[in-house]
């Protein structure tokens, strides 16, 4: 099945397959993202665009997947999915653009 959600200014599109126990998304998460730069705080819009495959699962999940990030779901809820991927994205190591400039002047 197509899937295309966008939350918060991200959109992931592409399949989801579900199975007995298990929904398989595959595809691309892309948008902008607003995130605090670590070294001067000042928050700026990080530009996203990732593949991304995912074993949405019903908890509890015991077992390892190297092939798909894991997802526990006791109900099967695209929007939450999108959020935490924004949650990990903001708690990310982001250095904003001005900042970056400034570590490469330094170095060269
Ligand atoms: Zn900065």
């Amino acid at each position: 099945m197509k899937i295309k959600k966008e939350v918060e200014g991200l959109t992931l599109e592409g399949e989801s397959i579900k199975n007995k126990n298990e929904t398989i998304i595959t595809g691309k998460l892309k948008g902008k993202v607003q995130v605090e730069c670590i070294k001067c705080l000042e928050p700026f819009l990080k530009e996203v665009d990732e593949e991304v495959k995912f074993k949405v699962v019903k908890p509890p999940y015991n077992g390892f997947d190297e092939e798909y990030d894991i997802i526990e779901q006791e109900n099967f809820n695209l929007e939450e999915i999108i959020k935490s991927e924004i949650a990990s994205i903001k708690s990310d190591y982001n250095v904003c653009p001005k900042c970056q400039n400034v570590e490469f002047n330094k170095e060269f």
